[in-house]
């Protein structure tokens, strides 16, 4: 059977998987037992599920397969503290995935997206154009990929973070999917905890976190204090403007009791003056958050600049003073392009100058 019509295992719920066994006749305990093979021994190929009967096994290599995706290339950086691999998808595209190592975590950072439609111009993400969105058996992939990896050196992927290529609640169904089967106990059993979804504030995205009162993290990338400076760095600021974001966000802190991360992306001369950190801190004043201070990196044909140092501990500065926490980010992985977007930007350009 062509791989067009046959079943990502990757892409079910444990209730799906139970289905299909109920529909086969099989009792349902066999999906848990896949579950285990699948996320647990992380086998690749239904035949070495070996507790399961003959037959099974065969009719799963029919009709199934466990949606694993090819590396195409890999860059490592920083030492060996950072990592990026490209991987394939069936139609050809490329998926980045990111492992930033820790001295207490190893951080995968996922894409939901190929490409993503909503342009920051600061962004190659936004700049590569957008494709379509991923399958909840794709972002599961990404994640196994390094599970995979760090199994083989007795390590483990500790924390997810969807802060990859595109926007995570453009995809927040196959992409809540995915979050469910990798918190499932009979497999990588996660912590919500560990998982953190970046968005550049999509407001119903938002509110649905919030409803659901989960213990998944947010991060709102926030990079403006103000609709004007906003409305030109994050296009989707026009759509869902500054106001309504942070009322979700409040919203989000109220029902989770958790605290919200904001990424100030700081970028030379644009959103880094004094004027734009007292703002911020007038924004943020009395919230229960974090913010994390990154300076913009540069990507393929973009006109931004990243602060220099003495601004952004000056920007960190005044937002210490009005009494907001604040990171600085070391912008791990400058030396491999690890921003995602930048591998597919590169293709792209790559592309463009090999036409006639
Ligand atoms: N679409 C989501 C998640 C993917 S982008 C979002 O925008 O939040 C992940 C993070 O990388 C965002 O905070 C984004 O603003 C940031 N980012 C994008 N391009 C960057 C660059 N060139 N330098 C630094 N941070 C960048
Ligand atoms: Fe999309 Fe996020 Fe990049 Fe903006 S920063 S273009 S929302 S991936």
């Amino acid at each position: 059977m062509d791989k067009e019509r046959q079943i990502n295992l990757l892409d079910l719920s444990m209730e799906g998987l139970t289905r299909i066994m109920e529909d086969w006749d099989e009792p349902s305990f066999r999906a848990a037992q896949i579950w285990r093979w699948i996320y647990g021994s992380l086998v690749d190929d239904p035949q070495k599920m070996r507790n399961l009967p003959l037959a099974l096994r065969q009719r799963l290599t029919e009709a199934c397969y466990i949606g694993y995706l090819p590396v195409v290339e890999r860059l490592v950086g920083d030492d060996g503290l950072t990592e990026k691999v490209a991987l394939q998808s069936h139609d050809g595209q490329i998926i980045e995935v990111v492992l930033m190592r820790y001295a207490e975590r190893n951080t995968v950072c996922v894409s939901s997206q190929i490409g993503c439609p909503l342009g920051c111009l600061f962004c190659a993400t936004g700049r590569s154009g957008y494709s379509r969105n991923l399958t909840t058996g794709e972002i599961t992939a990404q994640v196994l990929h390094y599970v995979r990896q760090l199994h083989r050196e007795d390590a483990r992927v500790t924390n997810v973070v969807f802060m990859g290529m595109g926007e995570p609640m453009l995809n927040l169904d196959a992409l809540w999917q995915a979050i469910l089967n990798l918190h499932h106990p009979e497999g990588l059993n996660m912590g919500l905890r560990r998982l953190t979804i970046s968005t550049v504030g999509i407001v119903p995205g938002i509110e649905r976190m919030a409803e659901w009162g989960t213990e998944v993290g947010l991060a709102i990338s926030l990079h403006a204090p103000n609709d004007a400076l906003r409305d030109q760095l994050v296009p989707a600021n026009r759509r869902y403007p500054l106001a309504q974001v942070m009322k979700a966000a409040r919203y989000y802190v109220e029902q989770t009791s958790r605290r919200i991360t904001f990424e100030y992306g700081l970028a030379d001369g644009v959103n880094d003056s004094d004027a734009c950190a007292h703002e911020t801190a007038e924004l943020l004043r009395g919230m229960r958050c974090h913010v994390n201070l990154i300076p913009i990196n540069p990507v393929i044909g973009g006109d931004y600049r990243p602060s220099p140092d003495e601004r952004i501990l000056r920007f960190q500065e005044i937002l210490t003073a009005a009494g907001i926490q604040t990171t600085v980010r070391i912008s791990r992985g400058r030396d491999i392009e690890a921003g995602c977007g930048q591998l597919r930007l590169r293709q792209q350009a790559r592309n463009q100058k090999e036409m006639p």
